[in-house]
């Protein structure tokens, strides 16, 4: 479970909210059951339970440890925002897979259009998905998913990162060229929407120093090209 830092105290943790109920009513625990608790930085808690209250389950710590679930590697996903659900499937799977945050925006072709109150309630649903999807592969940190931003406000974002993938169909190097020669490893995965990027955004990501990277021949869908990225760079760093 992940847990606030302040519910974590020198011997003890505190689980509290709808944890409380899963501890209780789904997995059925017990007083002595084992539980680890993970304070979403990259520590994990092996603790033990000590009570289970109606609004609260008291853990006694018996070891802590930094989470093995978190890569050495981090990748960050700049999504152009797709249609319908399909941002979900790239926060849930991408969480699973290792990455290490989520960038949505828009760019010329973007189709979807969220105004700034529809994307704050988006993003409570989108950091929700992400918060299950981390507890679930045993991750040690929840990836934050930014509020949708423009294409300027991205391209200012390169230099943070040691290699920005500019994921381009049209032209580029293979992207096992492009880890290679790869130094750091501060990813930024730039993907276009259903329609792709513009000549101008693939030119203006270049002078920004990004690297165009083709996936090979076949054109796969906005959801599935980030995964695919995600897949090949912790494979080719054992992560
Ligand atoms: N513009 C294209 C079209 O409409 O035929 C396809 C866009 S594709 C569905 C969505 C995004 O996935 C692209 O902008 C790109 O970032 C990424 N993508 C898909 N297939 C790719 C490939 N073979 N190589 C590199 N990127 C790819």
């Amino acid at each position: 479970y992940f847990v606030d830092s302040d519910a974590i105290g020198p011997d003890r943790v505190t689980i509290r909210g709808d944890d409380v109920h899963h501890i209780k009513n789904v997995l059925r625990m017990s007083p002595e059951d084992r539980l680890i608790c993970c304070d979403g930085q990259g520590r994990d808690y092996l603790t033990e339970v000590e009570s289970i209250g109606t609004d609260e389950v008291r853990c006694r710590i018996i070891d802590s440890s930094p989470s093995p679930g978190e890569p050495g590697v981090r990748v960050s996903v700049a999504s152009s925002l797709p249609k319908g659900d399909k941002l979900e499937w790239v926060l849930q799977k991408g969480t699973e897979l290792g990455a290490d945050s989520f960038l949505p925006f828009t760019s010329a072709r973007t189709v979807v259009k969220l105004d700034g109150k529809r994307a704050a309630k988006k993003q409570i649903r989108w950091q929700r998905i992400v918060k299950e999807a981390a507890e679930q592969s045993h991750r040690g940190r929840i990836p934050p998913v930014e509020l949708p931003g423009n294409w300027r406000g991205l391209l200012e974002k390169f230099p943070s990162y040691d290699r920005v993938l500019f994921a381009y169909e049209k032209e580029g190097q293979s992207l096992a060229d492009a880890l290679k020669g790869a130094v750091g490893r501060r990813f930024l995965v730039v993907i276009g929407p259903e329609g792709g990027f513009t000549e101008a955004e693939a030119m203006e990501a270049a002078s920004a120093g990004a690297v165009p990277v083709h996936l090979g021949p076949r054109i796969l869908r906005a959801e599935t090209a980030p995964l695919a990225i995600l897949s090949c760079i912790f494979y080719s760093y054992g992560e």
